[in-house]
């Protein structure tokens, strides 16, 4: 039976380490418990991207999988992991509207929008500038429950170990794929953002996209999550997430008191209802300058593999990649032209 160490324990470790159970085979994951992605994220499937109102990229595969595979995740754990609360995107300009109302006949479209209707048009739980258009298909995942629950299906899995430990990648020798003596069959690095470290695979540039989420209790509007400069995610009791800003190049995961100001100016530009800050946090996205994930096994050191890159749509691709990278590790399959690493290798 083959046996793997997986390193990082966010939604690119932990889609990998099911996978790799399910295919029969022995996984270590290690986590060094400083989460700042996966736990932060707000956690959304959005099929389409607001900025061009555009289908997000590869979409049609994405997003069935990773449904079937987070309600596979509620029935395995009993944890409520999936929140059906879809997006109400509040056209910003009328070229937006009309945008849509240009696509939404549109069969490639037909899946992802709906027809805009006179309470859309009117929509008044929110500030109206010139209506809005709510996405179909669209939910979120709860990022707390998700991470937790994982950890428990890997921990209980007969072939499955989860470590809380931080990796010394001093303990590791590419020469025989071993970690403090232990050989595997392979090595694979999910470790996010905090790729630079890692000397074996520094020759990829993983950017530090910052983003900050705040959570806010208020009567507002609570029966669909709420975007345009920001989004309001109603969680749970009157509480809902507000973000985000994407800061590159990222120092520090620290919260700024400027950003807090932006997303609540953003909230107030949006809806009018009073609130309460409760809580501020920040996360860092590992993205990549083409905006497509990172995987595939070290050049020059067979064994040492990377999943990596996830951006800001993390938990809509990390779902059906998981499995790819597993079919591309255990059965030689190719992976997805657009996501191997061999593309960013700096010269
Ligand atoms: C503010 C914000 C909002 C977001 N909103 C969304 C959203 O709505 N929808 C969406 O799909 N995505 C969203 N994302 C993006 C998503 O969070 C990322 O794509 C995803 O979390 C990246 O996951 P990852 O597993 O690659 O990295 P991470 O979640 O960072 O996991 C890496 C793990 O590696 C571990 N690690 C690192 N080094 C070591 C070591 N040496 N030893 C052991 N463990 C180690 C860390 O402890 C960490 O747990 C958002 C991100 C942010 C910051």
């Amino acid at each position: 039976m083959k046996h793997f160490l997986i390193v990082g324990g966010g939604i690119a470790g932990t889609s990998l380490a099911f996978h790799l159970l399910e295919r029969a085979c022995t996984v270590t994951l290690v986590d060094a418990g400083y989460n700042h992605s996966s736990l932060i994220a707000a956690g959304q499937i959005n099929p389409l991207v607001f900025r061009r109102m555009t289908k997000s990229w590869r979409v049609d595969e994405f997003l069935p999988y990773a449904r079937a595979w987070y309600e596979k995740l509620e029935e395995e754990s009993g944890t409520n992991i999936i929140i059906d609360k879809i997006i109400r995107r509040m056209f910003a300009h009328e070229q937006e509207k009309q945008e849509w109302i240009n696509k939404q006949d549109l069969p490639e479209f037909t899946e992802y929008l709906n027809h805009l209707t006179e309470t859309d048009l009117n929509f008044e739980e929110a500030i109206n500038i010139c209506g809005s258009g709510r996405v179909k298909q669209s939910f979120y995942v709860h990022s707390e429950r998700f991470l937790k629950a994982m950890k428990t299906i890997i921990s209980n899995h007969k072939n499955g170990c989860w470590k809380d430990e931080k990796i010394d990648f001093g303990d590791l020798n590419p020469a025989n794929t071993s970690c403090n003596g232990k050989p595997y069959d392979g090595i694979i690095f999910c470790t996010g953002f905090e790729n630079d470290v890692n000397p074996y695979f520094q020759l990829l540039k993983v950017e530090k996209t910052k983003g900050e989420v705040l959570t806010i209790s208020s009567d507002m509007y609570d029966e669909e999550s709420l975007n345009r400069k920001c989004f309001v995610l109603p969680n749970s009791d009157g509480q809902f997430r507000i973000g985000s800003n994407y800061e590159w190049n990222a120092k520090n995961v620290e919260t700024s008191e400027q950003v807090k100001k932006l997303i609540l100016e953003n909230l107030q530009s949006l809806v009018p209802n009073e609130f309460e800050v409760l809580d501020h946090v920040a996360g860092i996205r590992p993205t990549v300058k083409d905006r497509r994930p990172l995987m595939g096994e070290h050049p020059d050191i067979p064994g040492f593999y990377a999943f990596n890159g996830l951006g800001a749509k993390g938990y809509m691709m990390a779902p059906l990649l998981g499995k790819e990278m597993v079919e591309f590790i255990l059965d030689g399959k190719e992976l997805d032209r657009e996501v191997d690493l061999t593309r960013c290798i700096s010269k």
